[in-house]
């Protein structure tokens, strides 16, 4: 069992490159213990890790000139719930339909993801987007070259798609990974569904 002794969970934010100030402050305002994560020794005794926004190619290489990748992978394989956004979703995937050769990946989720999916003419903008796990009311997300889930495996569930189908937020157990940007919106109930998750680990 993931539990840190402490009464906060204690989440991390992985802080290489990216939009990892955003997720911090967001998780602040929620009550919970934060840390930025950019060395092996950032990873103890956490109850859950975001994976950020930003250029997933960036992401995966400091993570191996770190030493994080290894030891990561190996705590989401144990049961750490961890949170992909944009790029972070894309480094969660086992494959992706067109990275570059060689894009590390943590490859803990049974999905493909394409990236850059939306093209040069639609590559960031902003929908209203019905998330029945998050309630009725829709979630206003910003989507910022994001990438989009060409195929989901056994066990993944799909928590949201656009008008079109594109399916842009699943889950797989304990990990999340979803296509836009909640840290960057004001609504924190994806924040809140993630803690959930950590809170049900935690007990
Ligand atoms: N386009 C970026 C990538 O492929 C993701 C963009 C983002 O995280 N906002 O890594």
């Amino acid at each position: 069992m993931i539990h840190n002794g402490q009464e906060r969970p204690l989440i991390g934010v992985l802080a290489l490159q990216g939009d990892f100030e955003a997720h911090l402050k967001a998780l602040s305002k929620l009550g919970v213990a934060t840390r930025a994560v950019k060395l092996p020794e950032h990873l103890t005794d956490l109850d859950g890790i975001i994976i950020p926004g930003g250029e997933s190619t960036t992401i995966g290489k400091l993570m191996i000139d770190y030493g994080l990748d290894r030891p990561l992978k190996a705590l989401i394989e144990q049961g750490l719930p961890v949170w992909g956004t944009c790029a972070g979703l894309i480094l969660l995937a086992k494959k992706t339909d067109n990275a570059l050769e060689g894009q590390p990946l943590l490859a803990v989720m049974n999905i493909t993801v394409r990236r850059n999916a939306f093209g040069s003419q639609r590559e960031s903008f902003e929908t209203d987007l019905s998330i029945p796990v998050l309630g009725e009311a829709p979630f206003h997300a910003f989507f910022i070259r994001g990438p989009a889930v060409s195929e989901v495996g056994p066990g993944v569930e799909v928590l949201a798609t656009l008008d079109d189908g594109t399916i842009v937020a699943v889950r797989e157990g304990n990990r999340l990974g979803t296509a836009f940007h909640p840290e960057v919106s004001r609504d924190p109930r994806f924040h809140h569904y993630f803690l959930r998750l950590v809170q049900s680990v935690r007990k």
